[in-house]
């Protein structure tokens, strides 16, 4: 059985005054992301390869915003959610690479706590990365947060 891989993309509006999660820490000098959950966008960017390398679907259909079990939900626990769907069909995390799109918060400081926390809730190792867009688009103008992730997985 070859390796799976499969990508995500995830972007959220910052919202003045929210707390700030993102990589499953959080950043308290920061002005967090609106949404239906902690609106860490690296979260669920990860959710999202994940659940597409496993053919498993996309975090929409996982975590509907009608659902109420869900709300307020913290990207680590969906991240735990995830990963035990995967696990229950057959999946082993290969590894996992993310990168945040993002003026603040700044990720240099805090690379490795956010590689550790993540790779231990994923159960594989997770890398981090980020970069800014020179000021332009949603995320230069410091409107919202983006990240992007890809997941390599394979079937025990
Ligand atoms: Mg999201």
């Amino acid at each position: 059985m070859l390796p799976r891989v499969g990508q995500g993309v995830d972007v959220h509006p910052i919202e003045p005054g929210r707390p700030c999660w993102l990589l499953g820490l959080e950043f308290p000098d920061d002005d967090g992301c609106s949404g239906h959950s902690d609106g860490d966008v690296a979260a669920h960017a990860i959710c999202d390869a994940l659940l597409s390398a496993a053919g498993l679907g996309d975090i929409g259909g996982v975590f509907g915003v009608d659902d109420p079990r869900w709300h307020g939900v913290t990207g680590a626990a969906m991240l735990r959610h995830v990963r035990s769907l995967l696990d229950d069909a057959g999946f082993t995390v290969g590894n996992v690479a993310v990168q945040v799109v993002a003026n603040r918060p700044k990720i240099g400081p805090v690379r490795d706590r956010a590689e550790l926390v993540l790779s231990e809730l994923v159960g594989a190792p997770v890398s981090v990365a980020a970069t800014t867009t020179d000021g332009l688009g949603l995320t230069g103008r410091g409107e919202g947060m983006a990240a992007i992730a890809t997941a390599l997985v394979v079937s025990r």
